[in-house]
């Protein structure tokens, strides 16, 4: 790979010590070898001319269910009864490997169009070893970064989720898979677990879970909070039985009371929070943005899942906002943390990739790390005089305004068209055909399951 240094742009590093300046990035051999003001360039180097760009670390989605990709739209505007009973009932019973490989790739192509770079993928389709195979299969072939988040079968998830005697466990097959993490496209893709918690299914299960993602040496995620489930104080129920840890992501965290937030903050664990659909669907509760800031921890941002929430992270950015923004006019109650568009954006990269585990290898413009870049025009129609940088990205970013997308400094877009259009147009007929499918098969009523 020829060295490649972008000159006189605006660099929004995430990096403490370096913060924000107008300069040039140095990137050989997929990393960042060199940034500052003034930066020496190998003679063999491509040079670009980024004057009126900004640069930021390439976003990361800390939680998307990424199967669901080709049911775009399905939920929009639709509460969290309505989801459970669409995409769980009607269509987990389903899918086939295609569909799931047809929905990762397809979420991971959409999301790398808007500078998406890493996505943590929840994977709760885990129906055997061919969806495992399916969704890294397509997490490889997508060109991004991912943290394959190994979760529970579609087919059977009302039994996995259960609170009642729940004996299922994950069948010891997967440690095979699981432990080939690193070597999976040479370490773009790696694996986490996405265990049920004390809140979606028991303590049992909480326990036994964890138990087997550690015993992996796996990271863990966990959906807490939410207002589907009766049962609550997940996290004090975690703190009692000594199975807090800086390994956990909170995912949600609308119900999670103060108390017990600042015990996730005491134990070093993270936090996603995923604005735009907390909002745009009722039933999942009020983003936690603002409180988890007060209880000590700055939380990571997902987009969660695409048959309600758009695939950017700009809207996410703009709806952590809008959250507390409504609050304090809604409610009256005031924020004494407000939030800033340097925050969100902070959020967005740096925030994601600690959550994720992968901080020492990216989320900021830091030289040695992995080059996952976001290179956006800001000299746009519709952008453009913003009052600075950071401003114009969160309040008027689009996907268009996003040119070049970097991952391990391998370009996957560039001057705003995808590099691999064949790979685009395959994944888009491919979601299509398993739309197709599934919709003629949802109409012939196979497959459903009922909630017990
Ligand atoms: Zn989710």
């Amino acid at each position: 790979m020829r060295p490649l240094a972008y000159l006189n742009a605006h660099l929004l590093t995430q990096d403490q010590s370096l913060g924000e300046l107008v300069g040039g990035i140095l990137v050989v051999d997929g990393r960042i070898a060199d940034i500052g003001p003034r930066i020496q360039i190998p003679e063999t180097a491509e040079v670009v001319d980024a004057t009126g760009m900004a640069i930021v670390p390439g976003f990361v989605d800390t939680h998307r269910h990424m199967w669901e990709t080709s049911l775009r739209g399905m939920t929009a505007w639709r509460d969290y009864s309505a989801y459970v009973r669409v995409i769980r009932s009607e269509f987990g019973g389903l899918v086939t490997p295609e569909d799931v490989y047809a929905g990762d790739l397809l979420g991971m192509l959409g999301a790398l169009e808007t500078g998406i770079t890493t996505i943590r993928d929840e994977s709760h389709v885990q129906n055997g070893p061919e969806y495992t195979e399916a969704v890294l299969q397509a997490l490889v072939d997508g060109g991004g970064r991912a943290v394959l988040a190994y979760g529970w079968p579609s087919t059977d998830t009302y039994a996995w989720r259960s609170a009642d005697g729940n004996r299922r466990r994950h069948p010891t097959y997967i440690s095979e898979v699981l432990k080939r993490g690193d070597s999976a496209a040479g370490g773009r893709v790696t694996f986490a677990m996405m265990i049920r918690g004390p809140e979606l299914s028991d303590m049992d299960s909480a326990r036994a879970d964890l138990a087997y993602a550690r015993s992996l040496g796996l990271r863990s995620s966990l959906h807490i909070g939410g207002v589907e489930s009766s049962r609550h104080h997940g996290v004090a129920a975690l703190e009692r039985a000594g199975l807090l840890g800086s390994d956990l992501l909170f995912i949600h965290c609308c119900e999670t009371s103060e108390k017990e937030l600042r015990m996730m903050a005491d134990h070093g664990a993270t936090a996603s929070v995923s604005a735009y659909i907390e909002l745009a669907m009722p039933g999942i509760g009020r983003p936690a943005t603002g409180r988890l800031v007060r209880a000590g921890i700055r939380p990571s941002l997902s987009i969660d899942a695409e048959p309600t929430a758009p695939t950017d992270m700009f809207s996410t950015m703009r709806a952590v906002l809008l959250a507390e923004t409504a609050q304090q006019v809604y409610t009256g109650e005031s924020t004494p943390v407000p939030l800033t568009e340097r925050d969100v954006l902070a959020f967005a990269t740096i925030e994601g990739a600690r959550a994720s585990g992968l901080d020492a290898d990216i989320g900021s413009l830091t030289p040695g790390k992995a080059a996952d870049l976001a290179v956006i025009d800001l000299r746009r129609a519709g952008m453009v005089s913003a009052s600075d940088p950071a401003s114009c990205i969160v309040n008027y970013g689009t996907a268009n305004a996003v040119v070049d997308v970097l991952v391990a400094g391998r370009f996957v877009k560039r001057a705003g068209a995808m590099t691999d259009a064949a790979a685009v147009e395959r994944a888009v007929t491919a979601a299509e055909s398993s739309r197709r499918r599934l919709l003629q098969e949802r109409a012939s009523g196979r497959g459903r399951q009922s909630a017990r």
